[in-house]
């Protein structure tokens, strides 16, 4: 947990959000500024800034698994989907915790 951190907050419940997946590590919920008709965070419950902070491999292929299990519940396995993590400043990172996005329901610009 970290006072200053906005992901920090919502996964304590201090900060609302709309969640589509919790267990004991990670959380996921609809983005506040959709870019797509689904637009999820799927985030660590441990605060780590990004990848380049992330040692477990076990914790990433269980936020892997979330994300396949969240994808399919969302009925996007057949049409397909986009998975993104910004990473520091250059990607525009904004949040400093990690978290991926789950984009889909419309066909995605390549950008
Ligand atoms: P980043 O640019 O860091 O990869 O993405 C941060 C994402 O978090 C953005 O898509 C933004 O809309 C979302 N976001 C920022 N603050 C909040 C919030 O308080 N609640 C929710 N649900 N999403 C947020
Ligand atoms: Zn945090």
């Amino acid at each position: 947990m970290k006072d200053d951190c906005i992901f920090c907050k919502i996964i304590n419940n201090e900060i609302p959000s709309t969640k589509v997946y919790e267990d004991d590590t990670v959380i996921a919920f609809n983005d506040i500024n959709p870019l797509a008709p689904i637009h999820i965070l799927v985030v660590p419950k441990i605060h780590i800034e990004n990848l380049m902070e992330l040692e477990n491999n076990e914790l990433l292929a269980h936020l892997v698994e979330v994300i396949k299990k969240i994808a399919i519940e969302q009925g996007l396995d057949k049409d397909g989907f986009r998975v993104v993590t910004n990473n520091g400043e250059n990607a525009g990172q904004v949040v400093k915790h990690l978290h991926f996005h789950i984009l889909g329901g419309k066909k995605l610009e390549i950008n």
